[in-house]
């Protein structure tokens, strides 16, 4: 494979970018090459600068549930664009946006939109604080909520996989708020809610985990977490920035059947362009600035080109069938990967949750963040080296999930299938 120019990219990138890079794990360190720089791409293909193909599986970490450059969403932001990109002023499309989001998501009563999936959470647990007037969030190790201060505690994604457990630069002061538990342990959490000497503002979860690779609720967690978080009086925030509008239109609480009192979303609402959006009961919503003393705001929030791309997403998603069809697809695509490991003699636990998926290098259930840490990450670094090579993008981290599309066709998932096979017997 020929990466002359991504390499000469990668150079330039690194004298001005902080290690090349906008965001860590596009680094690639942990699969021990350097990165691919993209040109364009269109449907479930991408294409790098110096011309290869590869059938996508990262999906832009899982906003593109479409595929890449949908038409009605390109068409959509082109007119949005021509009107002009950005006012600091209400529009109409954020009325449409948020009334789609509140008829979606069984929880959200009010929705307020800001940029990124950290803004969401950061702001939802700010808010949350300030409705109870309390000072501690829980959250659960190897979930990430973003790079804000609180969550930078035992997190997942980048801080996985490069190994940092936390960040210099985040003040104690902050971190001593933050309390992190393991994910799936009813035992724990049951412990740390009722301990009277925390005072629990909140707590916050990835419904599914899909941050320490896709890790999903055991059976009867989040019905546990939700019945002690109200018997307290403990706001319980989904993060549904990957789960929201991709496990079903209401996202993982449609999916599970189990509703919180707040809801961070992100990636899908915003079609592929900058957006985060947090909402909940219009009792805690009400809380925030104007109407109430929480503060939050933004000079790009609401942009008329991002809710452009998440109205005509949304819309897309409503089509008949969307979730059976793209689940189903998912869960077949999911076993013949399952039976390759079987037949080629590779263990591997392969863990999914509607399109969400992760294959683990490890014979052990993996269930929460220690047992996620038993998978061989040198294996997957080999994994990844041939599946690039052979025209196939997935993650560069063992710890990420595998993102289906509805764009991706039997044809498309029996090729990355074949080429799973290859890349395990040569492993094997
Ligand atoms: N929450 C979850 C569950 C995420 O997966 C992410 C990012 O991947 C975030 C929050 C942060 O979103 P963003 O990267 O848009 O700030």
């Amino acid at each position: 494979m020929e990466t002359a120019k991504s390499a000469q990219l990668f150079a330039a990138a690194k004298q001005y970018i902080p290690g090349g890079v906008n965001s860590p794990v596009r680094a690639c360190r942990s699969v021990g090459c350097d990165p691919v720089f993209i040109e364009r791409a269109k449907g479930v293909h991408i294409w790098d600068v110096d011309g290869n193909e590869y059938l996508d599986f990262v999906c832009s970490w899982g906003p593109m549930i479409l595929g890449h450059a949908n038409p009605l969403i390109l068409k959509a932001i082109t007119e949005a664009a021509a009107q002009g990109t950005s006012f600091g002023a209400s529009t109409p499309r954020e009325i449409e946006l948020a009334s789609m989001v509140v008829d979606a998501v069984p929880s959200v009563e009010k929705v307020r939109f800001v940029n990124s999936g950290t803004e969401a959470t950061m702001s939802a647990i700010r808010l949350a604080r300030g409705y109870t007037g309390k000072k501690v969030v829980v959250k659960f190790d190897g979930c990430y909520h973003g790079h804000a201060d609180s969550f930078l505690v035992k997190a997942g994604s980048g801080l996985i996989t490069l190994g940092i457990p936390g960040s210099p630069g985040v003040p104690e002061d902050i971190v001593k708020n933050t309390v992190s538990i393991p994910y799936n342990n009813p035992e724990v959490l049951e412990k740390t809610l009722r301990d009277p000497a925390l005072d629990i503002a909140c707590v916050i979860i990835e419904p599914v985990a899909g941050n320490m690779g896709c890790v999903p609720p055991a059976e009867g967690f989040l019905a546990l977490l939700r019945q002690l978080t109200s018997e307290l009086g403990i706001v319980l925030i989904f993060d549904e920035v990957i789960t929201g509008f991709r496990l079903a239109y209401g996202g993982a609480q449609q999916y599970f059947g189990i509703t919180p009192d707040l809801t961070c979303l992100g990636k899908i609402i915003g079609g592929g362009l900058p957006v985060g959006a947090y909402g909940g009961k219009a009792e805690i919503m009400n809380c925030i600035a104007p109407d109430g003393p929480v503060y939050q705001a933004g000079t790009l929030s609401g942009n008329p080109l991002a809710m452009a791309a998440g109205i005509a997403t949304l819309k897309q998603l409503q089509q008949d069938n969307f979730y059976d069809e793209l689940n189903s697809k998912s869960a077949e695509f999911a076993a013949t990967l399952s039976e390759i490991a079987e037949r080629t003699g590779i263990p591997v636990t392969l863990n999914r949750v509607g399109s969400l998926m992760t294959g683990f290098f490890t014979s052990e259930p993996v269930t929460d963040f220690d047992s996620a840490m038993l998978a061989d990450t040198k294996r997957y670094a080999c994994h990844y080296q041939q599946m690039l090579a052979s025209g196939i993008n997935v993650a560069p981290s063992q710890f990420e999930v595998m993102f289906v599309s509805a764009a991706h066709s039997a044809k498309d998932l029996g090729k990355a299938a074949e080429m799973t096979e290859w890349s395990f017997k040569k492993m094997s």
